[in-house]
């Protein structure tokens, strides 16, 4: 079996980046890719904030150009989730349910997922009113009414910052009091387009074309009613997709994958790279950053490998 120099888990922005890095320094380069390249930045519309593109780029186009770009200097695109990894002597064995290679470092960049309400019309009007990403699609709302969903620091922190567009923004949150640190509670129950829709979930999001009305669900009464608004944006946390590498390399109290000294993780030879990443801030740029960042490591490792 070949043994490639570098393999990469995940393609969203970190692992694109890496790969084209890798592969333009000549490097054998594997990407496995469960999903679609891209990854959570092909589910948005219009990126307005990734430099070079004043005009926007869609979130669809941006994808595959950096799956072009990587591809075009060599990287190998596999479509096919991993499953474990095995280190070796010097080496990783990495696994999918069909094959098996052998490789001499390994950059972890499969990113996070961000937890959903799972209640019907969230799936289909996601991009088109429901958001789970404030810095994103906060500038689509000016003058409009939408509401935030959650009652923690991130919920309160993204609902803020949406009040520089929305005209009204409701807070919606299943408990009787917020769990954001109290000085984001003051600064939210101080701005006067902020209101709250205490012991209250979202039971279902409508819309024809786009997010017109929700069905928000009193838990202390059971009763249902229906609210206007223009969008949803939900703040109810993000998972790290690392269950693949629990046990391997060290996580975080949430699992993100721990690193050290810039972009290694706890094992020798495996590096790791965007939102995957303790600490890492949950924006394409930077994640692409990190991506190139970790290829350089990857490759400054190999060069001192014993061969
Ligand atoms: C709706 C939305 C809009 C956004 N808009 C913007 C914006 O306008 N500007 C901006 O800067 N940021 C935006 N973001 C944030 C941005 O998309 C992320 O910060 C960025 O995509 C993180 O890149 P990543 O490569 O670290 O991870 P991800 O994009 O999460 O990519 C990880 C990839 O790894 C794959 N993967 C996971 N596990 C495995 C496995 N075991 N095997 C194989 N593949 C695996 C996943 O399928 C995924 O494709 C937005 C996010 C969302 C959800």
């Amino acid at each position: 079996m070949a043994v490639s120099d570098i393999i990469i888990i995940g393609g969203g922005g970190a692992g694109l980046t890496a790969a084209l890095y890798a592969s333009r320094a000549k490097l054998s380069t594997l990407l496995f890719e469960k999903l679609t390249p891209g990854g959570q930045i092909a589910l948005t519309d219009i990126v307005e904030n990734y430099p070079g593109f004043p005009e926007a780029i869609t979130g669809g186009e941006i994808s595959q150009r950096m799956e072009e770009q990587a591809k075009k200097y060599g990287t190998q695109l596999l479509y096919e989730e991993v499953k474990s990894i095995h280190p070796k002597n010097n080496s990783f064995e990495v696994r999918t349910s069909n094959q098996s290679h052998e490789t001499k470092s390994v950059i972890l960049a499969m990113g996070a997922s961000f937890r959903t309400l799972a209640v019907p019309g969230e799936k289909e009007l996601t991009g088109k009113g429901v958001s789970y990403c404030a810095t994103c699609d906060g500038a689509f709302f000016k003058e409009k009414e939408i509401i935030v969903v959650g009652g923690g620091d991130s919920a309160m922190q993204e609902g803020l910052f949406l009040t520089r567009f929305a005209t009204k923004l409701s807070v919606v949150h299943r408990r009787d009091k917020l769990r954001a640190s109290p000085i984001l509670q003051e600064r939210a129950q101080k701005n006067p387009r902020i209101n709250f829709i205490w012991d209250t979930v979202v039971e279902k999001i409508e819309g024809d074309k786009k997010v017109q009305n929700v069905k928000l669900k009193n838990i202390k009464n059971n009763s249902v009613r229906d609210f206007r608004t223009d969008g949803v944006f939900v703040f109810v946390g993000h998972d790290p997709n690392s269950s693949l590498v629990k046990g391997l390399v060290e996580l975080d109290e949430k699992g993100y994958v721990k690193t050290f000294n810039t972009l290694k993780t706890s094992v020798r030879g495996i590096f790791a790279a965007g939102e995957i990443r303790s600490g890492a801030v949950k924006q394409l740029v930077s994640a692409c950053g990190e991506g190139c960042e970790a290829a350089l490591e990857a490759q400054a490792y190999l060069e001192d490998l014993p061969s």
